[in-house]
Parts: structure tokens; sequence; C-alpha cells
């Protein structure tokens, strides 16, 4: 299978056995959502994972998720409080216990960001207010539009208002300490509003001395992150297309045009790219998804992207395993169709420091495709090879060594690629028939079978890849 599976965990889904169940099923990375819970609970789920993946001997990625800058309504009293269509509410940022007619917000500048004529959606949209008057200290008028019931710590977001928040809240700032403390390989970054917040978080990382870092996700879930799309893919190591609040921030009929725009950027550009939210919601109430689901995730492939996500299916429902086992079908059945393979129209420049890299790993993927190799076969330091490879959506199998384990388990993410860890292969007289005579022994190469090999020549100077060739079996 070439579309990898990102499985968020959460209470239904923290055991051992449970984690067990979703690798065999196809799930490729783990998704810990740093908005609940602490750092005991994603200690624990840390090392189950590690555990559980070591004794299966399969490696997986794992993807921590920090909330951003995410507004939520106060406590309500049991059974929530009614909002009735045409009421006029006061919204107040002083702690106050909530009340019909008074709803409590946990951002402290949000009378002085929001401006009359601006919309407030609570809880998915399902609760919509416009803002009437603001005292710009902490109590603010709105008009209820779409009325219902509120209950505790709903979501709340501002699509029209420029919020004066920073990029990375305090309690972020305090996560990424616990992340870089812990063996996490993805970093995802919630409501993302440019380039710059990308830059700040990776600046905030740099301020821990490490050996390697993790690769920053952008959730583009925000009317300003569409709007800049460019900067922010160049910015990011990679891209989630985060359809729940994106869904709520713009009109949702947009959603899948902009799923459909960002998939073909980040293809062009070399970025991986998740599909998330919503896409087995059916499996949070039935072992059975709906047929537009089923859609959704084979439609989300043949669109190109290189993983899916579940979220709720795995951390909350009560069919975690077999929610993945579901997605796994799904994938591999839109997997045979011919369009997604060997996407052309990639601009390979002809300056810039990955330049070279660049025009042979395009050239291995038209040699593969020309000659019908059923393998393109890499050595990679760093990863950049092989996402490379796999953005040109090659129909041949994408397989890289590398000396770094922590590269392989980044790549988990990565469409269509697998790794190897490459023990003692830089002592190898011939590198490249080393790699065919281990691939061989694993089953995975079969006698006379063409294979295009990526390397740096000599491989023993850890330069960038500079050298292809086509090999036989
Ligand atoms: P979340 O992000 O689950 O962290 O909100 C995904 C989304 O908004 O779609
Ligand atoms: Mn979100």
């Amino acid at each position: 299978m070439k579309t990898k599976i990102v499985a968020t965990l959460g209470p239904a889904s923290m055991s051992e056995k449970v984690i067990w169940g979703m690798i065999e099923a196809g799930a490729d990375v783990f998704r810990i959502n740093l908005s609940h819970g602490n750092s005991d609970q994603w200690n624990s789920l840390v090392q189950a994972i590690r555990k559980v993946s070591n004794e299966m001997g399969e490696e997986v990625a794992i993807l921590a998720d920090l909330q951003g800058p995410k507004i939520r309504t106060g406590e309500t009293p049991v059974g929530g409080i009614a909002l009735k269509t045409g009421d006029i509410v006061t919204l107040t940022t002083r702690q106050v216990s909530m009340e019909p007619g008074l709803i409590s917000i946990n951002y402290k500048d949000f009378a002085k960001d929001v401006k009359a004529g601006e919309r407030v959606l609570i809880d998915d949209g399902k609760l919509t207010l416009l803002i009437r008057s603001s005292d710009m200290k902490s109590e603010v008028q709105a008009e209820v539009l779409n009325g219902g019931i509120l209950t505790s710590r709903k979501g709340v977001n501002l699509p029209n208002t420029v919020l004066s928040l920073p990029a990375l809240t305090s309690k972020d700032k305090e996560n990424l300490e616990w992340i870089m403390k812990s063996d996490i390989d993805w970093v995802a970054l919630s409501f993302v509003r440019s380039a710059g917040d990308i830059r700040a978080l990776r600046d905030a990382m740099k301020m821990y001395p490490r050996g390697f870092y993790p690769g920053i996700i952008a959730k583009i879930e925000k009317p300003e992150a569409v709007a800049d799309i460019d900067p922010i893919i160049r910015a990011a190591d990679a891209i989630m297309i985060a359809r729940g609040d994106l869904g709520v921030e713009i009109p949702f009929e947009q959603v899948p045009f902009i799923q459909k725009s960002i998939i073909q950027k980040c293809i062009k550009l070399g970025r991986p790219v998740i599909v998330a939210t919503q896409m087995l919601e059916g499996m949070l109430t039935s072992m059975q998804p709906t047929r537009a689901e089923i859609n959704d995730v084979a439609n989300s492939v043949i669109d190109g992207a290189d993983a899916l996500m579940l979220s709720g299916e795995t951390s909350a429902g009560p069919y975690p395993v077999e929610a993945v086992a579901t997605m796994h079908k799904v994938i591999e059945q839109a997997e045979m169709f011919d369009d997604i393979y060997y996407r052309t129209g990639q601009v390979i420049g002809s300056g810039g420091d990955r330049f070279i890299t660049d025009t042979l790993c395009s050239s291995a993927v038209n040699m593969a495709y020309e000659t019908n190799a059923k393998s393109i076969v890499a050595y990679t330091h760093t990863g950049y090879t092989a996402i490379k490879i796999s953005s040109h959506r090659p129909n041949a199998r994408v397989v890289v060594f590398t000396p770094q384990p922590f590269v392989i388990r980044k790549l988990q993410l990565v469409w269509g690629v697998k790794g190897f860890i490459a023990e003692d292969l830089e002592q190898a007289a011939n590198v490249t028939e080393s790699m065919r005579t281990f691939l061989s022994e694993m089953g995975v190469l079969q006698p006379g079978e063409l294979v295009v090999h990526l390397s740096s020549f000599p491989i023993q100077g850890k330069g960038k890849t500079n050298m292809v060739l086509l090999a036989q079996v």
C-alpha cells in the first residue's frame, strides 16, 4: 500500500492490545493530541507505541499535535445552557460560571479583537452568534443567529476576526518542552495563519539542542492560511488539511476544492500532505461507515494525499482497529486506479542547492516508468531523496536505506516509502549490490527484476544524491 494511515490515540486506544491491532491493520503513524491529557499519559502512550512496534518489528511514526491558538467556552451547569435564536447574549472574558445569557470565553483579548458584524461560531459551527458591540475590555454583546444548547468547553471559531493571539501559546511552549524531551517524529501546529508561525515554531525548537528535530506539520484550518498557502507549504515540512475547523472557518462547500488544490501544490513542492477529519465518522456509532465516507477515503487517495487521518474513529469510538482496517481496505482498492501514479508537472529549477538531487529523482522515476522497473532503491541521510522520489508518485515501490532510525520513522508518513536501516552498508565493497542482496533475502525483490538505484557516490562521502543506476537482480 502506498497511502499511509494516521490514527489518533485516545481513551479508546491507549492499551498495547489496541495499538498492536491498529499497527497490524495498517496504521503507520500515531497522533497524540496534546489538547487532551497530561505528560504522564503522553509518556505512557509513547512507551506503549515503541514497545509494541519493537515487538512487531514494524516502524511507526509518532505525531504530537499542538493545540495552537484554540479558543474555548467555559464550564456550563450540567445539561448546558440554552441559546435562543434572536436573543442578545453577553460574552465575557471574566471567569464566571455560565448561565442563560452569559457565556465565558477563555481568550483574554477577545473583547479587544472582535468588531461589530463579525461572526462567532461555537461547537463546530452548531451555534452562530453575531457581534453587536464590545466594551473593548471584557464584555461583548452578541445576537444569537442560530441557537441551541451549549455545554462545557466547546471550541470557538472567529472566521472574520484578526486575532492578536501568538502562534505558540504558553501551553504550546510547555508542551513543546515535553516534545523535545520525548521520542516524537512529527509536530503539528494548529490554526497556522502564516509562514511566520511555522518559523516561530522552528525557532522555538532550536532552543533545544539535539541531533535531529521532528518535522513540522502546518495544519490548514484558517482562511488566512488558505489565502497564503504557498509560503506556508514551503516553510513547513508537511501539511495537514484539517477539514474539521476548516469547514467551520470557511464555507464548507469550498473544502473539497481547497483539498484538491492544496494536495496538488504539495505534490509539486515535494511536501507530504495529510487529509484529516471525519473520514469514517460513521464508525463512531457503527461497524459500517457510510457509502459517502468510503467515497471520501477513495477520492482523497485519488486526489494524491500522502496520508489519511482518523480522529474520533480511533481515539474515542468503539471500533478503533476496525476503522483502520476499513480505511486500509478502501485505500488498497483505490490504489488500483491508474490515474494516481506518475504525476508530472514538477518544476525542476536550474539552480538551488538541491538541483542535482531533484533532477536525479525525476530521472529515476522516469527510468522506472520507461523500463517498468518494480523498485526504486535509494540511500538517504536526511530523507530528502525519499520524499522527492515519492512526490513523483511512481508506481514502482520506493525503498530507502538510511543509517538513521529516526529518518525511517519520519518517512512512515510519506506516500509509498518503505525504509530499512543500513547497517554496515557504508563499509560494503559494492553498496548497491549489497542493497539488492538484502532486499532479495527479505523477499522484496525477485530474480530478473529491474531496480533503479539512487545514491551519493562515493557513499562514504555522505554527500548529496548524485548517481542513478539501472541494475538487474
Ligand atoms: P483537530 O484538527 O482534530 O486538532 O481539531 C483537525 C481538524 O480541525 O480537522
Ligand atoms: Mn482543528
